[in-house]
């Protein structure tokens, strides 16, 4: 080989030695302009972007298989129904669960926490019992228990965060007493980066018998999820974040307590019979999955998780630490930056301010230069207003087919704003 194509190569690859241009091949939307600009998406943690496969499989499911699953004794649905079926088993391998009645297909983290607090929580709460969930969560982890708290005369706790952004670990063990019925907290939050020390936290409160359900959404793009590992009773993410689709969800949830629980919603599929008088609910997983699924959803799904295996979660943050680091060094460069969220242990979500500028003004003017970022709460008002006293963020986040090349644009982004603005 030539050696300025073995030096462009070379220059191509990452220092962790993975081909990120080449990945870029496969995700279409990455190429192209914004206010004449290419593109620079950095909002993955509100969505990331889904490569062709993902893609082709729904198309491919609508051109080959489409119709209803379980239901039909002809051979297009007997089709869509295995590989409707054989999404969930991607699933259960995927988080390392023992069988696939403890995978339950949600619309997306929001709607397996609501199912958790309605169907857990409501027959397990009494009037003065507790709830735990921390400062920093995302608020479809915190409205559901707190309307159950509420309905239930029931009080809502949380564990307080440090200024870096941690969870403070020894208010949490002083928090545990009897009255704690359920602990439901966020693996990776979404506006600070903070990976959480969520092992710990369960066996904590296992020494107690109390449940841990964790809000995996912003884990699953970046870590691997292995619910034997971490010994969790629940756990929620969504499709949308791990390369699949809108719409989706699962939520993994421990047979034993899956068992005891009544469904959430009722309808079709959900039932084994029904009379005028009464309803046989069906077997797990499908007595939590009421009405038509969203088949194509499941199957996109699948075909993201078959993504994330060929590309490999140690590709994935060895790519995603060295964006990280790269991001702090260069936002740090551009001068007048205050970071949100310091936390030893983060994923790549960049949370800060640039003194003098409020996030909505840097937000447009990054976006007429073809940049994507986050502005806001993200979600998580009562951290930013009530923990930080902040209207606000800006927030960068990373995925695998970022590059350096988009950070120093995102910088020259800053310097631009603070030209205009400071
Ligand atoms: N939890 C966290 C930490 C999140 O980042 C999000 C999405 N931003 C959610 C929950 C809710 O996910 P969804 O809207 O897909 O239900």
């Amino acid at each position: 080989m030539q050696s300025d194509v073995i030096e462009n190569i070379a220059k191509r690859k990452s220092q962790t030695g993975f081909d990120v241009y080449k990945l870029r091949d496969e995700f279409p939307i990455l190429n192209q302009k914004v206010h004449g600009n290419p593109v620079v998406y950095l909002d993955n943690a509100a969505t990331n972007q889904k490569p062709l496969s993902v893609i082709n499989s729904i198309s491919d499911y609508y051109k080959t298989i489409n119709s209803n699953v379980h239901r039909g004794v002809h051979s297009l649905s007997e089709k869509a129904t295995e590989a409707y079926e054989a999404a969930r088993e991607k699933v259960r391998e995927f988080v390392n669960a023992d069988s696939i009645k403890e995978i339950i297909f949600t619309s997306g983290t929001t709607e397996g926490v609501n199912l958790v607090a309605y169907s857990f929580g409501e027959s397990i709460l009494n009037e003065g019992d507790e709830v735990i969930v921390s400062q920093m969560e995302h608020h479809s982890n915190l409205v559901p228990w707190q309307i159950l708290c509420e309905k239930k005369n029931a009080v809502l706790k949380y564990i307080p965060v440090n200024d870096a952004g941690e969870l403070i670990m020894n208010e949490f063990e002083k928090m545990i007493n009897d009255k704690v019925k359920m602990i439901s907290v966020v693996y990776v939050s979404n506006s600070l980066g903070t990976i959480n020390p969520v092992k710990e936290i369960i066996e904590i409160a296992h020494k107690h018998n109390i449940p841990v359900m964790l809000d995996a959404a912003q884990a699953a793009p970046h870590l691997k999820i292995d619910v034997k590992y971490s010994d969790c009773d629940f756990l929620a993410f969504s499709g949308h974040k791990v390369f699949g689709p809108t719409g989706i969800g699962i939520l993994y949830a421990k047979e034993k307590f899956l068992e005891k629980m009544l469904p959430y919603k009722s309808g079709g599929e959900m039932i084994k019979s029904v009379t005028y008088n009464e309803t046989v609910f069906n077997d797990l997983p499908y007595k939590f999955e009421a009405g038509t699924p969203n088949i194509e959803g499941a199957i996109g799904l699948g075909a993201a998780i078959d993504f994330i295996k060929r590309i490999g979660y140690e590709n994935i943050s060895a790519q995603e630490n060295e964006l990280l680091d790269y991001a702090n060094e260069k936002l740090g460069e551009a001068g007048g930056i205050r970071f949100i969220g310091t936390a030893k242990n983060k994923a790549s979500v960049v949370s800060f301010l640039i003194e003098g500028v409020h996030p909505y003004d840097a937000g447009t003017i990054l976006d007429q230069m073809g940049i994507a970022v986050r502005t806001g709460f993200h979600c998580t008002q009562p951290l930013i207003e009530q923990r930080y006293k902040l209207t606000g963020t800006i927030r960068a986040s990373f995925s695998i087919y970022n590059t350096k090349e988009e950070i120093d644009r995102l910088a020259e982004g800053i310097l631009k704003v603070k030209k205009m603005l400071v």
